[in-house]
This record gives structure tokens, C-alpha cells and sequence, in this order.
């Protein structure tokens, strides 16, 4: 069931998100080559705790940080620690969160880190621009699976996979509400959206085969032929014309 949100609830998801949405702003500075992924979360943690909030993703099932940070062809829920150094030329996803007076929110950017290639680039210009692409059809009245069609047609002409076994998802008072929405598919399709419908939508793609698979520590998601994978999302909700982004 999409549970539907009142203003006063949204109130409160745009405070959370907001915070979400000036971590990510800032860690365009704060990454550079020779930083481990265990200092960016450390930096988001008291960044979250200062802000009076609580991490999101500490805890929820059981993850161990409060960010999932997941380097080149790591797609998804990478842990931080403190001898991934990042270099010249990796890309690095960074996935976060906020509660919020029980409200959560939930975004993620892929990041360069120095000089990175043109692919690389690609890759991360149009899992961006897919994002975008989806919330043209994150509006009163059109139905779910046009969002995620308009992703993939983006994505696909930019050559990029898209992920097929993580989706984007409602979000609340929990990190993951109906329904499931997924970066693929054809138009047309599911629920009609409704006004205060809130979603966390994110497109997770990869220059080679969408093929995924997770490495030793049970956590990380990498693709199975190695090759770079990239992350956009936000916290969005529906309204009668333009989307209102609750974590840009
Ligand atoms: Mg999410």
C-alpha cells in the first residue's frame, strides 16, 4: 500500500532532507584523492548528529555506518573503512540518510575523485540526467512505470546498463514503503500518482552488464564484470506539475 503524506508529514521529510541534501552538496569539496571512505562517513555521522538529526542507515538492517560508500565497480552498499583510500581517478557513490522526528530521508551522488575518464564521466553525466529524465513523469497523473521508463530510455542512450536487482521505493516513516520502482520497465504501467506520494528515486547503472553480484562482507554490491557503476538519487514527492525535491 503507497501510503500518501500529509503537509505536516512533508514538513517534516523536508527538514530531514535537507540536511541529506547539503552533506552531498558539500562532499564535492570534501572528497579528494588520498581520503578513506571511513573518513567521509565520519564526516556525514557528526554532520547528521550536529544537525540534531540521527543517520538513517546506521542500524537498518543491521548496516554498519551512516553511509553506504561504494567505490568504481562497487554498485551499492559498500561499508566505509579506514584503508580504502580513494585515488586519482575512481569514482566513489555515496549513498545517506536522515531521520528526522521519525521521518526519514534518503539520496546518493557519485562522485569523481581528481581527473577522471571521459567513460567515467559519461557514466556519471547520465545516470544524473536519467534521474531527471524519470521525475518528468513524477506528476499527478501519470502512472508509476512512466517514470521509470523515461530512466531507462535516458540512461540506455547514453550506452549505460541499468541495474535490474535494486530499485528506488516509497520512504516515510520507514526507509523502504511501497511501492517498489524500478529504473527499467514499460511505460504505462502500475499506480496512477497521487499528490503527496513520496518517493526515493534512484538510478544505479554500469558502463558494462547490469549483472550484479555481492563480494565476502555480505554487504557490497559489485558488478560482475567489474566494470565502473555509478548512483543518483533523492528524495522526491509527487505534486499536480513540477516534483518537489526534498534533498537538492
Ligand atoms: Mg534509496
Amino acid at each position: 500500500m503507497i501510503i500518501i503524506k500529509s503537509e505536516n508529514e512533508i514538513n517534516i521529510m523536508r527538514e530531514a532532507g535537507k540536511v541529506t541534501g547539503e552533506i552531498l552538496r558539500n562532499l564535492k569539496d570534501f572528497i579528494k584523492p588520498g581520503i578513506s571512505t571511513l573518513k567521509i562517513d565520519q564526516y556525514i555521522e557528526e554532520y547528521i548528529l550536529k544537525h540534531n538529526m540521527r543517520p538513517a542507515f546506521k542500524g537498518l538492517y543491521g548496516f554498519p555506518a551512516s553511509a553506504c560508500i561504494s567505490v568504481n565497480e562497487e554498485v551499492v552498499h559498500g561499508i566505509p573503512r579506514a584503508d580504502r583510500i580513494l585515488k586519482e581517478g575512481d569514482i566513489v557513490s555515496v549513498d545517506t540518510g536522515t531521520t528526522y522526528k521519525g521521518y526519514v530521508s534518503d539520496a546518493a551522488r557519485t562522485f569523481a575523485v581528481g581527473e577522471i575518464s571521459e567513460d567515467a564521466k559519461r557514466l556519471i553525466e547520465f545516470t544524473e540526467a536519467s534521474f531527471f529524465a524519470g521525475m518528468e513523469f513524477c506528476r499527478v497523473g501519470y502512472r508509476l512505470s512512466d517514470i521509470s521508463n523515461a530512466i531507462q530510455r535516458k540512461a540506455e542512450s547514453g550506452g549505460l546498463g541499468i541495474i535490474r536487482e535494486y530499485v528506488g521505493h516509497g520512504i516515510g516513516k520507514i526507509m523502504h514503503e511501497d511501492p517498489q520502482i524500478p529504473n527499467y520497465g514499460k511505460a504505462g504501467r502500475g499506480p496512477r500518482l497521487v499528490e503527496g506520494m513520496v518517493f526515493a528515486i534512484e538510478p544505479m547503472t554500469v558502463l558494462g552488464h547490469y549483472d550484479t553480484e555481492t563480494i565476502d562482507d555480505d554487504w557490497t554490491v559489485v558488478t560482475k564484470d567489474r566494470s565502473l557503476a555509478a548512483h543518483y538519487e533523492n528524495t522526491v514527492v509527487v505534486r499536480d506539475g513540477e516534483p518537489e525535491f526534498l534533498t537538492l
